[in-house]
């Protein structure tokens, strides 16, 4: 039970600090669903769009494909708050490979596996540098706010940093948690305007359109209707759309084609331009751009 909040002790006027959660295992289900926060959850960033640039869709596909995106991005930057997160690709593919047939335990393959994300977002900040691109760890994180008021372009690694810690994965061996996850997290827990994974589909297809080109397009669909369609293939990470169902802010997300000009503009300006993946029960209409002002 959460029975005591700390208070002053009025006998002997000192503030005798306690918490409701001392002496609980913190696994006991009551405990847990009234350990709540009383109020809105606070949107830390909610003027921040954050883009997920794909690596094996765009990022590995060098200048053609890179340099259009960069650009259209600055031309953004007057308008918007932008960060970015970069994919891993061909690199940690090629690394997960090798650690597979080296019989790497999974926590390995996701140590290994962040290296090319953190390749690709140098490269993005080197191209971006002229521009006020600035790559963030995320022990520095705490300085976005700084960065975002100096007009610049925080760029972080999509990899989350469970590393050793990923966890088993159901099937196989390799780490669910990539970086559709680690960029999405970023998105969620900062109470982003939007979220936006730049690839190089129009969105999400019934089928890989690059295995199936007569696959049919899914402009907008639900966590549940997704789930029952139990596709063989998925254009962001399952484990991201678990996450999606769980949201408190991002409850909603669109995933473009960055090979297209003019779809990131579109996105940001809040328009249906590739697939939108919401949380059941939402209003996606509403979520695709968060005004500032809504909370969780
Ligand atoms: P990223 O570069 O962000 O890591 P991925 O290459 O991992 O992106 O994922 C994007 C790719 O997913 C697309 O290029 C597409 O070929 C593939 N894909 C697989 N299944 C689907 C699907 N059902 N709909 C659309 N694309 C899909
Ligand atoms: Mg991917």
């Amino acid at each position: 039970m959460m029975a005591n909040e700390g208070r002053p002790n009025r006998d002997d006027g000192r503030f005798h600090v306690s918490s409701r959660l001392a002496g609980e295992s913190l696994v006991d289900k009551e405990v847990i669903a009234g350990a709540r926060v009383d109020r809105d959850v606070i949107r830390m960033f909610p003027e921040l769009n954050v883009l997920k640039i794909g690596a094996q869709s765009v990022i590995d596909r060098g200048r053609a494909a890179v340099l259009p995106i960069v650009d259209e991005v600055i031309s953004l930057l007057d308008r918007y708050q932008i960060l970015l997160g970069a994919g891993g690709g061909t690199r940690s593919r090629h690394v997960y490979d090798i650690g597979l047939r080296l019989g790497l335990p999974t926590g390995l393959l996701a140590v290994l596996g962040s290296a090319p994300s953190e390749q690709n977002a140098t490269m993005l900040q080197a191209l971006l540098a002229q521009h006020g691109g600035v790559r963030i760890p995320k022990d520095h994180f705490e300085e976005i706010p700084l960065y975002l008021a100096a007009g610049c372009i925080p760029i972080v690694t999509g990899m989350p940093p469970y590393h050793y810690w990923e966890r088993p994965p159901l099937t196989g061996h390799l780490p669910e948690h990539r970086t559709d996850v680690g960029v999405y997290l970023i998105a969620e827990v900062f109470g982003a305007r939007s979220m936006i994974f730049v690839k190089d589909e129009d969105g999400l297809f019934r089928a890989d359109p690059k295995k199936d080109r007569s696959a049919e397009f899914v402009p907008e669909i639900s966590v549940s209707e997704l789930r029952q369609h139990d596709l063989d293939d998925l254009i962001i990470e399952r484990a991201c759309v678990d996450m999606i169902s769980r949201a408190r802010h991002c409850r909603a997300v669109q995933i473009i084609n960055g090979l297209v000009p003019g779809r990131i503009t579109a996105a940001l300006a809040g328009e249906h331009v590739g697939t939108v993946i919401y949380q059941d029960g939402v209003d996606w209409r509403k979520e695709l751009v968060k005004e500032p002002s809504v909370s969780a």
